[in-house]
């Protein structure tokens, strides 16, 4: 064997022993959030603080530089994850040791305070850590930016190779339109109907995981549990999912199901090859929102499927309290102001993330002080949805992200939604048949052609080059905007 050889060897046996951990650490998430006893809490803190620092030190190992020094790529995947493993190791190693604990650390005494200030209303408890921790951030986003913009090196931990000013852009030309459509569909006064139950929680639990198997979820592969937030875990041979169940309104745990059997759905059918390695994941989070967001939305919430799921719903739960099909697809996609980012629609949601995007760029340049943070919220909210936010917990404390210090994560839920419309567009014109297949239930053709396009490649190509190749165009808003346009300008006659 060759001194080169030997390197890659090395490089690629040290990348799979840390593909795995990250898998053990998922594990022990899932397990913490669904089934661990309760008074196992401080211990499971510590067995998953000394996991993450054998996973940091191991991005960090410094022979790292030596084999990635002399590693030959055979072909572009090995390439890819190369390259994927230089930024990972680029990333750890410049950013300073006590600067990576004291991150740590934080984001896990952020959450609690989060969690003890939203139950509480209490803004002001929770600006201590808050400022502490927005501080961190733009040490650490300096740090890794190596002199280049800290909010960019941010974003790049989640959405690689797109800029903050790039996604400003995209966000800048969506907004009037977005802003036109939802003032139109608001002030058309069309009523919509609501579901009446009670829906059992029993039956709500197994016409969803009949949905998610119908959208792909590989039971054998996969399980689905309950848990307070709904989300997916996992790569490869083992992806599970969890979902909640209210027995007013079903269609919170169908559609979050549908969701995360999107996210879930990308990580099955990642190429076996590269499982367990650095490309045997979604590739970035925008692009595995875009999955979530295209299952849940423009095939979960489409005219064609609503009409098969509508059949369901009165087999399982009889009189739903909506007459017809056109009625339920109605209460499906039903446009309302609200406060609650997770709960809003698709005209609602994006200008929800514009805003957390404007105002974490303009925490993190020192535009704006942490003290003033809430009545920028109150302000730009009340300006964009036309309502003042009654309580902190319906505003500026109503998401987790800030509290465990997850800046330039935002806005990858919008660009995912952008990815979507590219991705529909794309499969629409691919896939002539596909409104027939959906309302007779069979979502096999559509999941199909994105495990096709874009899920069984994982990490082994950039994240754009993915949404460009399957789609054959550059990523631009346009589709998005087509597509919500055509849909809620016929449901509300506008
Ligand atoms: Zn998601």
């Amino acid at each position: 064997m060759t001194a080169q050889g030997t390197a890659k060897d090395a490089l690629f046996a040290h990348d799979a022993g840390t593909a795995a951990l990250d898998q053990v650490m998922m594990r022990l998430h899932w397990d913490q959030e669904t089934v661990m006893p309760r008074g196992a809490a401080d211990q499971r803190a510590e067995e998953i603080a000394a996991l993450e620092t054998v996973i940091h030190a191991r991005r960090m190992d410094p022979r790292l530089a030596d084999w990635l020094a002399e590693a030959e790529p055979a072909d572009a995947a090995e390439a890819a994850r190369i390259r994927w493993i230089a930024e990972d190791h680029g990333r750890a190693v410049r950013l300073p040791a006590d600067l990576a604990a004291e991150l740590a650390r934080m984001s896990s005494l952020g959450q609690g305070r989060w969690v003890e200030a939203r139950k509480a209303e209490d803004v002001a408890g929770f600006l201590p850590v808050l400022e502490r921790i927005v501080a961190l951030q733009r040490e650490a986003g300096a740090a890794m930016a190596a002199g280049g913009d800290a909010y960019d090196a941010l974003l790049a931990g989640y959405e690689p190779d797109i800029t903050a000013a790039e996604i400003a852009e995209i966000f800048g030309r969506m907004r009037p339109r977005l802003v036109d459509l939802k003032d139109r569909v608001l002030a058309s006064g069309r009523q919509v109907a609501e579901l009446k139950g009670p829906f059992d929680t029993a039956a709500q639990l197994a016409l969803t995981a009949r949905v998610a198997q119908r959208f792909g979820y590989d039971m054998d592969h996969g399980r689905i549990d309950l848990a307070v937030h709904p989300f997916s875990s996992g790569s490869g041979a083992d992806v599970r999912i969890t979902t909640r169940v209210d027995e007013a309104d079903p269609l919170g745990c169908l559609y979050s199901t549908i969701h995360e059997t999107g996210h879930a759905a990308y990580e099955q059918h990642v190429d076996p090859a590269y499982r367990l390695t650095r490309l045997g994941k979604g590739v970035s989070m925008g692009v595995h929102e875009s999955q979530s967001r295209i299952y849940e939305n423009q095939l979960g919430r489409g005219r064609a499927f609503c009409g098969w799921l509508f059949g369901e719903m009165q087999t399982e739960f009889g009189d739903i309290g909506v007459p017809d099909a056109d009625a339920f697809y109605a209460a499906v996609n039903r446009v309302h102001r609200g406060f609650i980012r997770t709960e809003s629609d698709e005209l609602h949601y994006n200008l929800h993330i514009m805003m957390r995007f404007d105002l974490e760029r303009a925490l993190i340049a020192g535009d704006l002080a942490v003290g003033d943070l809430e009545a920028a919220w109150n302000d730009r909210f009340e300006a964009d949805f036309g309502v003042p936010v009654p309580a902190p917990s319906k505003g500026m404390l109503q998401d987790v992200h800030w509290s465990a210090g997850l800046f330039g994560y935002f806005p990858t839920y919008s660009l995912g939604n952008v990815y979507a419309g590219c991705l529909f567009a794309a499969m629409k014109a691919d896939l002539p048949g596909l409104e027939g297949e959906l309302a007779s239930g069979d979502l096999g053709p559509a999941t199909a052609w994105l495990a096709e396009k874009v899920q069984r490649h994982g990490a082994s190509k950039r994240p754009r080059t993915v949404i460009e190749e399957a789609t054959g165009t550059g990523v631009t808003e346009g589709p998005l905007l087509d597509y919500l346009e055509a849909k809620f300008g016929a449901l509300y006659g506008v």
